[in-house]
């Protein structure tokens, strides 16, 4: 019996090209999917004639698109965070770091009074330059210039005390770097 006599049945019914496994029949309607039905691309029918009932795989290209993107992204999601675990945290932490300073650069604006220019420099990422790292530096044999011009492009910490500059005085610092640590120091106030 051909399907285009099933006049009663709903026109939303949908008949399978294919006949009945079991009885031959070409009266297999297809009947409403599940939702995993829907995801692995199966079909449930039922044999009107025999009450068969047959689940078929009809993938489509569509189909095969849905089920590579629902199997690659946890698999994907695993891979990238199996091979840097770090990636996920290191977001939040350089968040926190970058809260810290804006909290100390503002702590710094308003308890020294600073300049509107001083204000608006201090937001820019400068090296901080103290007696240590001068004298770091001098003991590396960096030389006196490029030690000066560290200073003058570094924000200045430096102890400018006498028993400071006796410190450096006495492990051998250049009197014209001491000299441009204090002019620092003070031109910073
Ligand atoms: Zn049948």
């Amino acid at each position: 019996m051909p399907a285009s006599t099933h006049t009663t049945s709903s026109s939303a019914a949908t008949y399978s090209t294919k006949p009945c496994t079991k009885c031959g029949a070409k009266e297999l309607q297809r009947k409403p999917r599940k939702l995993s039905q829907k995801l692995f691309a199966l079909y449930p029918y039922v044999c009107l004639r025999c009450s068969n009932r047959e689940i078929r795989f009809r993938i489509k290209a569509w189909g095969v698109v849905r089920l590579l993107i629902l199997v690659a992204l946890p698999v994907g999601a695993a891979i990238v965070y199996k091979a840097s675990p770090g990636l996920f945290h290191k977001a939040a932490d350089d968040s926190a770091q970058g809260g810290g300073a804006d909290a100390l650069a503002r702590a710094r604006a308003t308890a020294g009074g600073l300049t509107a220019f001083e204000q608006m420099m201090i937001t820019k990422p400068r090296k901080t330059m103290d007696n240590a790292t001068v004298l770091k530096l001098w003991q590396h044999k960096v030389g006196a210039d490029v030690i000066l011009q560290l200073i003058r492009t570094s924000t200045p910490d430096y102890d400018v005390s006498a028993s400071s500059i006796i410190e450096l005085k006495d492990a051998g610092v250049d009197q014209s770097i001491i000299l441009a640590m204090i002019d620092a120091s003070y031109t910073a106030r």
